[in-house]
């Protein structure tokens, strides 16, 4: 793929202070798509193509329910449906076809039609469209820690990114940015994401043992939710 600069978004997402910026994007992406994709423009001819073929996932479809505008999803349900048997009707014809055939080839023509229907079940134009700005801004994040000593030290402070995003972060600055930025990139990210890590477990110990009742020091604010804290920083945006 061929990434893009989006300094304004990844600099505001630092200056948020979340705990991760990359969650914090994400969160702020869905919101932004499944508007839309609730809103007026999707009765836009070339929209209802795409919503038509490919649909959402479970977590986008609830989404876009909640999100209030009930006749924008029913209407766009109801035409991805009938896009939908048509395919299944294609689906059927072929999986008809080789029910009665036997052999290796059969198994795997079988395997394959079964396959595609799984990856069709996958699709989400919302998790499409995420994933791409996503991208965008993870290579922000490592081109800008190379290349601006302001956004470096802002980085450096941070608490890095959660580790549901470390993976993400690394895949993306492997593929966009040069070996000896990616070097000092990884080095850096993760000596700040251990940082954190240090920080969380030693909170982690000091709320447990105000549960001994030999223990007089009061719980504080910054103890009483590392919980949450901690798991927001194992798993990221989608449990807490
Ligand atoms: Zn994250
Ligand atoms: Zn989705």
């Amino acid at each position: 793929m061929k990434y893009q600069l989006e300094t304004i978004p990844v600099w505001q997402a630092l200056e948020a202070s979340a705990p991760c910026p990359l969650c914090f994007l994400a969160e702020r992406l869905e919101s932004q798509y499944v508007s839309f994709y609730v809103g007026d423009s999707v009765m836009t001819p070339e929209i209802r193509v795409t919503v038509n073929e490919t649909g959402f996932c479970p977590r986008h479809f609830q989404l876009m329910n909640d999100a209030g505008n009930k006749l924008g999803v029913s209407l766009l349900t109801a035409t991805h449906i009938e896009s939908l048997r048509e395919r299944l009707h294609g689906d059927r014809k072929r999986l008809m076809r080789l029910a009665s055939r036997r052999g290796p080839r059969k198994a795997k023509a079988f395997r394959s039609a079964l396959e595609e229907m799984q990856s069709r079940n996958r699709a989400c134009l919302v998790c499409d469209r995420m994933d791409h700005t996503m991208r965008n801004y993870a290579y922000t994040l490592a081109r800008m820690y190379g290349d601006e000593a302001e956004f470096r030290t802002a980085f450096d402070d941070s608490s890095g990114v959660c580790i549901a995003h470390l993976p993400f972060a690394c895949e993306v600055a492997a593929d966009s940015i040069s070996p000896r930025r990616r070097e000092a990139f990884f080095a850096a990210l993760f000596s700040i994401v251990d940082r954190d890590l240090e920080s969380i477990h030693s909170d982690l110990g000091e709320f447990a043992e105000r549960f001994d009742y030999r223990n007089t020091r009061p719980m504080t604010e910054t103890l009483r939710d590392v919980v949450p804290r901690a798991i927001r920083k194992l798993t990221g945006r989608l449990l807490v």
